[in-house]
């Protein structure tokens, strides 16, 4: 009797040290999976770069465009967060707090604290300087339209009034506004950190379809579409759940998300 019970106590040792062993790689993967790209986006030079990087190309791009003739007034299209408005320090706030966007992101942009992405003000004045029309085109909700238009002013950015702030109103993809611009405006660059932000047909496609997109589109990337980096949100990440009829949670999602990448046989 006195073994019986020895064994069972140290049968279930074994099995609840496994079992922890098996939620600690899970937890950590779960953890890792936002950590690691709040990290990067908020500590590394790579990422200040890619900013400056992409800031520079749109200069360069707008050089030779002044050389040019254009039928309507020129304008460049740019999306707002994590291309213009520097959002780090929230994004970190949602892995740390475990908490989702859209959670106190109101709360956020009222604080004043964000910051502009490296590159963009002097970018954005330069353009403004030289006549270009810019329009702010985000797909913040309508009702934090006139926190986002005094946002933008307390950034100090050119053109911010509410006839270039361009909210979503019911056009997710934000080719109807694209559009709407392209019928007064020859638009010369449109900027974003997804790549909603530059063409519909993105919006709700599937990975593959996704990547079919952006190789069709190839000659365009660094000429009129300048992309900016956000290992932390976007429409990349609905993508891998395109096609799935259920919710997943937990442990099912994180396996069905490792389940995508494809690793050395
Ligand atoms: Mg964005």
């Amino acid at each position: 009797m006195k073994n019986n019970l020895l064994i069972g106590i140290i049968a279930f040792l074994i099995f609840s040290s496994s079992y922890s062993v098996l939620l600690c790689a899970e937890d950590a993967l779960n953890e890792r999976e936002s950590l690691t790209a709040a990290l990067w986006q908020q500590t590394s030079s790579e990422y200040r770069a890619l900013c400056y990087q992409a800031f520079n190309v749109a200069y360069d791009r707008i050089q030779m465009d002044l050389m040019k003739e254009w039928p309507k007034p020129r304008s460049v299209i740019v999306d707002l967060d994590e291309t213009v408005i520097f959002n780090a320090k929230y994004n970190a706030t949602d892995v740390i707090r475990e908490q989702e966007y859209p959670k106190e992101f109101y709360e956020w942009i009222a604080s004043g604290d964000a910051t502009l992405i490296p590159g963009a003000g002097e970018f954005l004045k330069f353009i403004d300087k030289e006549g270009y029309a810019i329009f702010y085109v985000t797909n913040r909700r309508d009702e934090c339209t006139d926190i986002t238009l005094q946002q933008i002013i307390d950034l100090d950015l050119p053109q911010a009034d509410s006839e270039h702030l361009l909210m979503r109103g019911s056009d997710d993809t934000k080719q109807g506004r694209r559009d709407k611009v392209g019928e007064d405006h020859s638009v010369i660059l449109y900027i974003g950190d997804n790549c909603v932000d530059f063409l519909g047909d993105y919006y709700n496609e599937s990975i593959e379809e996704r990547k079919n997109i952006t190789d069709s589109l190839h000659t365009e990337w660094g000429r009129k579409f300048i992309i900016l980096p956000n290992p932390l949100h976007g429409s990349w990440k609905k993508a891998l759940y395109h096609g799935l009829d259920k919710w997943l949670s937990g442990d099912e999602n994180l396996h069905y998300k490792a389940s995508l990448l494809e690793i050395v046989e």
